[in-house]
């Protein structure tokens, strides 16, 4: 979601004359765009400021801005705090930057805005970027979350629900596949909510439009949450060729007594009951989770039915986060705060299982032919780079990702490119990726067989 923030706030400055450069030391304006859904995050934003004290010592005009969730958050109190300061902008207010930063530039001065305005207004000018990077990009289709989970501080910082109306989703997916994107997210806090307020139809409806753009290989969707997960969203990783069969359904906790406390008007045997569901439409799906350890009251018994849940779904990937009270969330006044030693240990008994977890199912994979859309150059270097041989990375409909070999030249040259679908021979299996060969065959006029362009 910050990604997608990140660029929109590119977008609305390049209106107004500002690039993109490589170093903070060369740029005239550093914005820094923030989150504040755990402690830690929070505490980045706060150090990452401070050292821009020395910049503008040396560069009184190097303009500084905040946006986002802290921004939100602290709004006035941060210009309190970090004298060098020049702006701070809340989550309602990207389609005001420029405005803000052409006023700070002709008459001096320092800006607060974190207006809420809490309409569709949030949605006007939003734009995919000119140039995208990569086939596959993000779309945002709703604000705000409803849901008040009592841990969490998105309803407080990013507002109410809203969502955005499917002409515009739609009219910024033609573009984005115009300018060479094949794969899109979908965005939202909670899509599986999207257009309930505004009767724009059900989430199923708006992804049964999307899958008919022309052009576009595969649809991705996140987060949904559990307790609005329909059987007609379920019925979609059926009918849908090109919606991607990987589907992130945060659980947090595997305890009865602990959802409740969280607020996420869900019971454990609800969410199990999603997840034979899910498997039953789609026995190959990728279920992602995320998980909250050591919520206040957490007894070792609740964190033991987190871990059997985790037993009994075998996730494909999680993300997990120690609890961190977040001041303007319910949760942050509850009794029974945890240990920090405690809940260090119980992440990493989780996080330890579903290593153990993912690469049983990786090792599964090996073998099996995968089809992977090759996103670009691989950081990784699992092959000996030769001459002849370059390391590519991309993902499966699952969300795996794949490191694969291709005989090209250099990375990013010759036949290959990015958005491409190709079948990969699975080799190997590590726990966090895999690796394997694609099976192509020899190019010819009308292209590459082995290579599908429509599939997920
Ligand atoms: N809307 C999404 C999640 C948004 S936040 C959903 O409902 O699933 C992403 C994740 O951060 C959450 O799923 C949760 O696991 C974690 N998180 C949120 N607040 C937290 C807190 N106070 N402490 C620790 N983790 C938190
Ligand atoms: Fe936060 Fe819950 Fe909303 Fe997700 S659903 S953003 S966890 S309040």
């Amino acid at each position: 979601m910050n990604v997608y923030d990140s660029e929109q706030i590119l977008q609305r400055l390049q209106t107004i004359g500002y690039r993109q450069c490589d170093s903070p030391d060369k740029a005239d304006l550093i914005v820094l765009n923030t989150c504040a859904i755990r402690e830690k995050a929070e505490q980045k934003v706060y150090s990452f400021l401070g050292r821009q004290a020395k910049r503008k010592q040396h560069r009184p005009e190097l303009l500084v801005a905040v946006g986002g969730c802290v921004a939100q958050q602290e709004g006035g109190r941060l210009l309190e705090r970090i004298p060098h300061l020049d702006l701070v902008f809340g989550t309602h207010a990207v389609g005001r930057l420029a405005g803000h930063v052409e006023r700070i530039r002709k008459n001096g001065g320092r800006i607060v805005d974190v207006d809420m305005d809490g309409g569709r207004a949030i949605f006007d000018g939003l734009e995919p970027l000119e140039a995208p990077a990569g086939p596959s990009r993000f779309v945002t289709i709703m604000q705000g979350c409803d849901n008040f989970c009592t841990y969490c501080v998105v309803p407080y910082v990013r507002g109410r629900e809203v969502s955005r109306p499917p002409s515009q989703i739609l009219s910024e997916i033609r573009v984005l596949v115009g300018s060479g994107v094949r794969e899109v997210t979908l965005l939202g806090q909670n899509v599986n909510s999207y257009g309930a307020k505004e009767g724009y139809g059900s989430f199923a409806d708006l992804l049964k439009k999307v899958s008919g753009i022309d052009g576009l290989a595969r649809i991705r969707f996140t987060t949904s949450h559990p307790k609005d997960l329909s059987d007609e969203l379920i019925d979609c990783f059926a009918a849908l060729d090109r919606l991607c069969r990987h589907i992130h359904l945060p659980v947090q906790s595997g305890s009865d007594r602990v959802l409740k406390r969280m607020n996420r008007r869900y019971r454990r045997a609800d969410y199990l009951d999603k997840v034979g569901r899910l498997r039953s439409v789609c026995p190959d799906i990728g279920i992602t989770s995320d998980f909250i350890v050591g919520f206040p009251g957490e007894s070792d018994e609740d964190f033991a039915d987190t871990i059997d849940l985790m037993r009994s779904v075998q996730f494909d990937g999680v993300f997990a986060f120690q609890y961190s009270d977040r001041p303007s969330a319910p949760a942050s006044g509850f009794a029974g705060k945890i240990d920090e030693t405690v809940k260090k240990r119980r992440l990493a008994e989780l996080l330890d299982l579903q290593e153990t977890i993912t690469l049983c199912k990786n090792r599964a994979l090996v073998g099996s032919v995968q089809q992977v859309m090759a996103e670009g150059p691989s950081k990784k270097n699992y092959f000996q780079e030769t001459n002849r041989t370059a390391l590519w990375t991309g993902r499966t409909p699952q969300n795996r990702i794949v490191h694969f070999a291709l005989d090209t030249p250099t990375p990013g040259e010759g036949m290959m490119a990015p958005g491409t679908i190709l079948n990969v021979r699975i080799e190997e299996a590590f726990s966090h990726s895999l690796r394997g060969i694609p099976e192509l065959e020899r190019p010819n006029q009308h292209g590459r067989k082995g290579v599908d362009s429509h599939a997920a």
